[in-house]
């Protein structure tokens, strides 16, 4: 569909264009940065996903997830596609450090481990700076699921080796190959889960910045043009951890669990799987108790386990996390308890799994100056520049949805 001149153009224009999105919430909404920590949580739950239950996620709104992959450094963070660098200093924000900017842009580096299996990555993604003190040098990747228009028209490989899924999902047992990255379900009301679960990773953010940790938001406006193993693969270069956010397509409004690694031996043999399926699941855990002992309503045993591409792909810790269905209430009110559960479940999974040289050190050492932020280079990317027909293709986004796996 592109070649890769169109993907660079696209590149730079993306970006800017997001950057203007995100001054703009930036400015709409004040963002405090106190820092108080999470309440443990502690509790646990293990579940049986029965086979019925397993189907019916299967035709839900999982797969979509992220299917990337792991990583190998060399990167430019910042500055790749386009020449500038891509980051921003926001100049009606204190900066955490006089150095460091609230927030910057990162690049896709096709350099990256897997990161020639993915189709569409031609946006950036933004990392925002925990604020100090508190800081925990932690990078947390949140991942709205879905939101990336044509990622329907795409197919990317399930495996990173190419071999067949072990489970169904929205891409049946068996198949080779899944959409790249699908548009996701329509609730009841009529709403796209698309947007119910950017509003949720918003909120995500705001809870972990506010713990200590840096975020990186893979996806914070309407499309994003990453698919899921760019995703994935952003996630293992740049985060120590990632989670996706979805809603499920069944109706029921059955409660929150996440997806576990399938109890498969090729699956879990296969790389990067067998060197980190259980961080997945131990995310999983952590995550499901912060968020059980937060007062949100679980479903059954609180996981299921299916074959992603998010997992398939991932080299740092990483989960889907299914918050409700088509019938839950996604509201902000709704959303708050269960983004504190996720912060909190998240702080407790590093407290019990400390990073030592972390994705924030690693960016730091390969980048030289993306990430201390230069205003010059801020002034450049916030030049609005309007495109056209570039990304004019597809409105056809919010189909049915098919859970891609
Ligand atoms: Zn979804």
């Amino acid at each position: 569909m592109k070649n890769r001149t169109q993907h660079g153009r696209h590149m730079i224009m993306s970006g800017m264009i997001a950057v203007s999105l995100l001054l703009t919430s930036c400015a709409m909404g004040s963002t405090s940065y106190k820092v108080d920590q999470l309440e443990e949580v502690s509790s646990s739950a293990e579940s049986e996903g029965t086979a019925a239950a397993d189907a019916a996620v299967a035709d839900s709104a999982i797969g979509d997830a992220g299917k990337g992959t792991a990583g190998k450094e060399g990167q430019n963070i910042g500055k790749e596609a386009s020449g500038k660098t891509g980051q921003q200093a926001e100049k009606d924000e204190p900066s955490p450090t006089p150095t460091m900017p609230p927030k910057e842009k990162l690049n896709f580096d096709l350099s990256w481990e897997f990161a020639e299996e993915s189709k569409i990555h031609t946006d950036p993604v933004t990392l925002w700076h925990a604020r100090e003190p508190g800081r925990k040098n932690i990078i947390v990747a949140v991942n709205a699921g879905h939101g990336c228009k044509g990622g329907e028209s795409e197919q990317t490989y399930c495996h990173p080796d190419h071999t067949a899924k072990v489970t169904g999902g929205s891409t049946s047992a068996g198949a080779t190959t899944a959409t790249a990255i699908n548009s996701g379900m329509t609730f009841d009301d009529g709403t796209k889960e698309a947007e119910a679960v950017l509003q949720l990773a918003g909120l995500v953010k705001e809870e972990l910045l506010k713990a200590g940790f840096d975020v990186l938001m893979i996806r914070d406006n309407d499309d994003t043009q990453l698919d899921n193993i760019a995703r994935t693969v952003f996630a293992n270069n740049c985060a120590d951890c990632h989670i996706s956010l979805h809603y499920d397509s069944t109706a029921g409004n059955k409660g929150f669990f996440y997806i576990r690694v399938p109890d498969n031996a090729s699956y879990k043999a296969m790389e990067p799987v067998a060197s980190n399926w259980e961080r997945h699941d131990a995310l999983g855990e952590a995550v499901l108790k912060g968020v059980s002992e937060n007062g949100v309503e679980i479903f059954g045993s609180g996981s299921i386990a299916l074959d992603l591409t998010q997992t398939s792909y991932s080299t740092v810790p990483s989960v889907d996390l299914e918050v409700g269905d088509k019938s839950s209430d996604h509201s902000e009110m709704a959303q708050k308890p269960v983004a504190e559960g996720i912060a909190a479940g998240i702080e407790k999974y590093f407290r019990e799994n400390p990073v030592k040289d972390g994705a924030l050190a690693k960016l730091m050492k390969q980048s030289t100056g993306a990430l201390s932020g230069s205003a010059e280079a801020a002034d450049e990317t916030m030049e609005t520049e309007i495109e056209t027909d570039m990304e004019t293709q597809n409105e056809k986004t919010e189909e049915s949805e098919s859970i891609e796996k």
